[in-house]
């Protein structure tokens, strides 16, 4: 494991729906710097509740962290409002609305970053290495969002969570829906990111196939539980990562 201490600990947090309903027990992982964690599990073993916590999106499902911390850079961040975890440089790609589809591309990339507190010249030259890592929005860049294939909509909803440079890039479900090149494609874009801008990335995934391709490390949830971690190779013994 990496000797560097953590950008992100999640320790041991516990997440409660509408005050009853458990969703998540004792969850604790950590994200290095400048590396591609991926956090795997089937249909409802509580991956998006987890990054909603990092998020800060809980609330909006009336949902809170009820036990346990969340440190981003040794601050607290559990129970905070999504602007104040943006604030400090966590972006989401969320699993479903990623982008504003009445809007055009450009106009997506230019509206996300407007209040991450990043200056007007940072997010113009970003939106420019936007379109260089995925060439196929520059042709597209005056359409709007709406008529965007799936895979487009994805290389844009990453890209708006990079005009803002991120510290931490969180994504739910790079894959969901989308054929299998396309997948790839976006992964291979994916590592060139954090090659060449030492991006942080927390990655959650149904398909753990492609995800262990990437990943430095990963961790395995069940029923709202870590059921294992390590690298990928580790990873790959589990029985349903076969
Ligand atoms: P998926 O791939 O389907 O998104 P997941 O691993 O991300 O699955 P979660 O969506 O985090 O899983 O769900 C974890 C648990 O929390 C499930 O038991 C689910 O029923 C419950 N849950 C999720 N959202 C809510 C909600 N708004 N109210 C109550 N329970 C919820």
């Amino acid at each position: 494991m990496a000797s560097t201490e953590p950008l992100l600990r999640v320790e041991k947090i516990e997440v409660l729906y509408q005050k009853v309903i458990t969703a998540i027990h004792g969850v604790s992982l950590d994200v290095h710097p400048g590396q591609i964690t991926v956090l795997l599990g089937a249909n409802g073993a509580g991956k998006t509740t987890t990054l909603r916590a990092v998020s800060g999106f809980l609330g909006s499902d009336d949902a809170d962290v009820s036990e346990g911390r969340i440190l981003f850079d040794g601050e607290a961040i559990e129970n905070r409002q999504p602007h104040e975890v943006a604030a400090r440089g966590i972006a989401l790609v969320p699993e479903h609305n990623k982008v504003f589809e009445t809007l055009t591309v450009t106009e997506n990339l230019d509206a996300t970053g407007a209040d991450s507190g990043v200056g007007k010249a940072t997010r113009r030259q970003m939106i420019d290495r936007v379109f260089e890592y995925f060439p196929r929005l520059a042709p597209a860049r005056n359409r709007l969002a709406g008529y965007l294939s799936g895979g487009e909509r994805q290389m844009l909803a990453m890209g708006a969570a990079l005009v803002c440079s991120p510290r931490l890039l969180l994504v739910d479900e790079l894959s969901l829906g989308l054929a299998p090149r396309i997948v790839e494609d976006l992964m291979t874009q994916m590592v060139k990111l954090k090659k060449e801008l030492g991006l942080t990335v927390l990655l959650v995934e149904q398909s753990a196939h492609l995800a262990l391709e990437i990943a430095d490390h990963g961790y395995i949830m069940e029923n709202g539980r870590i059921v294992l971690d390590g690298t990928p190779e580790r990873l790959r013994q589990h029985k349903d990562v076969q």
